[in-house]
């Protein structure tokens, strides 16, 4: 029997074709397209009926909330939250380095996340910053934290009756920024590896210190044992914590391939963000 497909013009509609038919949305299709391709010019078929979110509005926009978060609704490209002020540093780092320009102005924050791919790139630094999702359903709204909400390679915690309706960032300020993506080509290509760092580092005190990596292991890596042995030292006692901090970092990530160039291009990023914490004179983007 043939698999019917829709187009919802409304929120409310799509929830409800999610409710009743599990529809699959489809935003970009930059991973869908690809995943179930049968070949040039023909339709990719699904088991279960999809819907072209595209078109619904309530998925879209950039903002500020008064509670002190930038949302990010779900439909939104990597080419538009790379050129919003709004937007944290770190994602706008992230999402700038998406696949060539086409991509970029394709593909979705939602379907980055709803991919959860271990190479998918929002996620990695949208996981440094606490980012929460918002899910929603006809009945329900939940939020939880983006670390959470993506259980493993390819294994999120949607549920089937609902959609990604944004991304939710806690604001806050930062005095150190650190970003990399390592990949084969600038553009277009999937990370080998990526890492965020960020510090607040206030009269020789580390008020806060976060890392996370992506492409490292089944899902973006945090080490809270790791940031827990920096976090309210002082820089001058960096060098003496430095080899258990690489060694909490080292048993944190799990690299299926390429593990020995994972782990030392890691521990090599993460040791010179470290010295440029211990640099008085060095504060802001750390290249
Ligand atoms: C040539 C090429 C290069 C690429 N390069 C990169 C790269 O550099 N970095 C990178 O991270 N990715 C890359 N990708 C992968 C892909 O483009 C991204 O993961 C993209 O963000 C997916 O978004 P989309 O809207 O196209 O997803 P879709 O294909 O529409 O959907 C992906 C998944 O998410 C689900 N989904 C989508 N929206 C929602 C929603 N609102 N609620 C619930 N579920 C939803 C879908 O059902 C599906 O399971 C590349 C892909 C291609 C083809």
């Amino acid at each position: 029997m043939a698999v019917r497909n829709y187009i919802p013009e409304t929120l409310e509609e799509a929830l409800t074709l999610r409710m009743n038919e599990h529809a699959v949305p489809l935003a970009g299709g930059s991973d869908i397209m690809v995943q179930h391709r049968k070949g040039m010019g023909i339709a990719p078929d699904l088991d279960k009926p999809v819907m072209i979110i595209s078109n619904l509005q309530e998925l879209k926009g950039i903002s500020r909330r008064d509670d002190g978060y930038i949302e990010i609704r779900a439909l939104e490209t990597p080419a538009s939250i790379a050129a919003s002020e709004l937007v944290p540093w770190h994602v706008r780092q992230a999402a700038s380095r998406m696949g060539a320009i086409a991509l970029r102005n394709v593909a979705t924050i939602g379907g980055n996340i709803g991919n959860a791919s271990p190479k998918g790139d929002l996620p990695q630094p949208l996981i440094l910053l606490d980012a929460e999702v918002v899910l929603v359903s006809l009945t329900s709204e939940r939020r939880m934290l983006l670390d959470q909400f993506i259980l493993g390679s390819k294994k999120t915690a949607l549920a089937d009756d609902e959609i990604i309706k944004s991304v939710l960032i806690p604001e806050k300020e930062f005095t150190h920024l650190f970003y990399r993506k390592i990949g084969t080509r600038r553009a277009n290509a999937i990370s080998k590896l990526s890492l965020s760092a960020a510090a607040v580092v206030r009269d020789g005190i580390i008020e806060d210190f976060r890392a996370s990596s992506g492409a490292a292991g089944p899902k973006v890596i945090r080490s809270r044992e790791a940031e827990s042995l920096l976090t309210k030292r002082q820089i001058s006692e960096i060098p003496e914590i430095a080899d258990d901090f690489i060694a909490a970092w080292d048993r944190a990530i799990s690299p299926h391939a390429m593990p020995v160039y994972r782990r030392n291009t890691t521990s090599r990023m993460l040791l010179h963000f470290l010295e440029a914490l211990q640099d008085e004179e060095r504060s802001g983007i750390i290249e």
